[in-house]
């Protein structure tokens, strides 16, 4: 006998950041109670995005095209190269600060012991996509992962010529971006260091 659907419902939502099983029957019992309609739409808007939702073959970010928004803009300046742990991180850059170059999402940071290396960050791929580009700013979390990450990145950027920069200190990064208000950003990326 397999268990009733609304407690299938609630445990399901508790594969989200933050919700725990309290919140998620709380959650449930106000979509039937109160919005059938709306549990409905939720319903469909993230089968249809799980679905359709792959990574960009450029930048790896989010895209439901081949190639994302971003990427294919011409208005964008094919020079500059913005390295990012998430998606989170492009939205917030795109939100403050006035940035009109490209990016490449790691989609993590280094970290072998959770079996994390260049290969599942694509490195070799951001490797290739520098070819051309005059200066990569590395736009990463200064925590243990991230340092590690910066340091790998740079020293084989280096060795190809490239202008390697990172973002003054002091940004949260990696998925914190709640904290982020509007000039810091914009004052981090004009105030990078070359490497
Ligand atoms: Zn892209």
């Amino acid at each position: 006998m397999s268990k009733p659907l609304i407690e299938q419902l609630a445990e399901a939502f508790c594969c989200l950041p933050g919700v725990g099983p309290k919140t998620a029957q709380r959650m449930v019992l106000y979509l039937l109670e109160r919005d059938r309609e709306g549990g409905q739409h939720l319903s469909e808007r993230l089968a249809e995005a799980m679905e359709k939702v792959g990574h960009c073959e450029r930048c790896r970010n989010f895209s439901e095209q081949a190639v994302c928004d971003i990427c294919s803009s011409p208005r964008r300046d094919e020079k500059l190269l913005c390295v990012v742990e998430t998606p989170g991180d492009v939205l917030a850059i795109e939100q403050t600060a006035n940035y009109g170059g490209l990016y490449f999402v790691l989609m993590g940071n280094l970290s072998p012991l959770d079996g994390i290396g260049p290969s599942e960050l694509g490195i070799d791929k951001l490797l290739s996509r520098c070819e051309g580009v005059d200066e990569v700013i590395l736009a990463l979390a200064s925590t243990v992962e991230g340092e590690a990450t910066m340091h790998y990145i740079t020293e084989a950027l280096k060795e190809r010529g490239v202008t390697v920069s990172r973002i003054a200190q002091g940004v949260p990064l990696g998925g914190e971006l709640e904290y982020i208000d509007g000039g810091t950003l914009s004052h981090a990326l004009s105030g990078r260091k070359v490497l």
